[in-house]
């Protein structure tokens, strides 16, 4: 069946921008609904992984995000206490990539690009509306109704499908009582960023690092403007403004690199890290993708690079249907290898990372640094283990379910 009424999409984060772009470009028409009065700004994820890149060189838009961005072919994992650097080169995945690097951009910047572009090239196929706060989906046999709020307003919208891009809080999951199993980690997390060089206080700091001593563990990404430290806070304190201190932050920034002046500080904020999966990922003629379907802890940058792997894999089975597939089949598969490559490996290897990366235990970490100088000193060994941590095996392992 062709698709003549709208795909609803609500939420115009990466994930839902990515699967409008998508879908216009298929000739599919879209309502894109974002609750915001404009694109949230917020400064989260700033790595995109090979295959996303891949991705978004099939919308096009690689060559004007890369103007934005900092291309990333190798990243490191450093162990202070022994100076010892394990250094990755992504350029060993450059016959299983177009794009064997990371490209670091904020992800706000993606949005605004494929919202401009939606509006200025696809106006007779996409309606873009900010200020829509979705609140609810109904489903008959042949459509859906999305019941939005444009301030005080209701308005309700007429679609073929709604994909549930709106988020952690995601509204569409909650009103179709959708568990969402999973834990919270007691700690926060901090992320501080700073103008300063920092890497002239390091040997050969790549644009990401994962750094570790017996003290503590951080992470260091650069984005085109600044520098961010990721860093773990002490979940026996509660008050979140212990932590937003300039002197606790300062500390940090000290001890990780001794400086003879306070840090400049661009940026601040705290936040808490989850691990979930929401219980099913497709409700009649609702998907779920992105934050609104899976969280994890942010090491390793699998959220929005994971949400957008969702929303291609969904965009992809609404063009099938398009021309002329049957819809609950191909609904019932985006369920199925979505969700379990989210399981399998997302959670999986979210959670494993944190473990090893915060574990205090010396033979741990002697151990955790050797593997790393081991495989990334082999070719065949650094191949394997950079196809699992860009993703791409992930994407050939959904691809593999039937
Ligand atoms: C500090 C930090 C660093 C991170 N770094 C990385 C990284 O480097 N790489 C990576 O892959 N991931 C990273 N992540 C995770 C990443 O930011 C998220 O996974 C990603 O934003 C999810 O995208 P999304 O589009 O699903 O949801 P969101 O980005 O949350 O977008 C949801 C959108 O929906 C809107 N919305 C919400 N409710 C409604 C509603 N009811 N109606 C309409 N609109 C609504 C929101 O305003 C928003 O625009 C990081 C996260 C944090 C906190």
């Amino acid at each position: 069946m062709a698709i003549t009424k709208p795909v609803i999409i609500a939420g115009a984060g990466p994930v839902g921008c990515v699967a409008a772009l998508r879908l216009v470009q298929a000739g599919i028409p879209i309502i894109l609904l974002e609750g915001a009065a404009e694109l949230p700004r917020t400064l989260r994820a700033s790595t995109f992984h090979p295959p996303t890149v891949d991705m978004m060189d099939e919308l096009g838009i690689t060559a004007e995000l890369e103007a934005q961005g900092l291309i990333c072919r190798y990243y490191q994992y450093r162990d202070r206490r022994t100076g010892e650097i394990a250094e990755f080169d992504l350029d060993v995945l450059r016959e299983d990539t177009k794009h064997p690097y990371r490209l670091q951009v904020e992800q706000y910047k993606l949005t605004q690009l494929i919202w401009k572009i939606l509006e200025r090239d696809y106006a007779h196929l996409a309606k873009c509306l900010l200020n829509h706060m979705v609140k609810g989906v109904y489903q008959s046999a042949d459509g859906v109704e999305v019941l939005a709020w444009e301030g005080m307003q209701e308005r309700l919208f007429e679609g073929s499908f709604v994909l549930a891009c709106d988020g952690s809080d995601s509204a569409i999951r909650k009103a179709m009582a959708i568990q969402f199993e999973g834990f919270t980690y007691p700690e926060r997390f901090l992320v501080a960023s700073t103008e300063f060089p920092l890497e002239t206080k390091f040997d050969r700091l790549a644009y990401v690092n994962y750094v570790s001593d017996p003290d503590e563990w951080l992470v260091l990404l650069r984005t085109p403007s600044v520098w961010r430290v990721l860093i773990p806070t002490d979940p026996k304190i509660e008050d979140d403004s212990y932590f937003l201190s300039d002197r606790w932050i300062q500390d940090r920034l000290h001890h990780m690199a001794p400086h003879d002046a306070d840090y400049p500080l661009a940026h601040r904020s705290i936040y808490r890290v989850h691990q979930r999966v929401a219980k099913i990922w497709r409700r009649g003629r609702v998907l779920l993708a992105g934050d609104s379907a899976h969280m994890n802890n942010p090491l390793g940058g699998m959220g929005a690079n994971g949400g957008i792997h969702d929303s291609w894999n969904a965009a992809e089975k609404l063009i099938r249907i398009h021309h002329g597939e049957a819809m609950d089949p191909l609904l019932d598969l985006y369920d199925r290898q979505r969700r379990t490559i989210c399981v399998k490996f997302v959670q999986e290897h979210t959670i494993n990372n944190k473990k090893l990366m915060e574990s205090k235990d010396p033979d741990v970490q002697r151990k955790r640094q050797a593997e790393f100088m081991r495989a990334c000193s082999d070719p065949t060994l650094s191949r394997a283990f950079l196809l699992k941590t860009s993703m791409i095996q992930s994407l050939r392992d959904a691809a593999a379910i039937t």
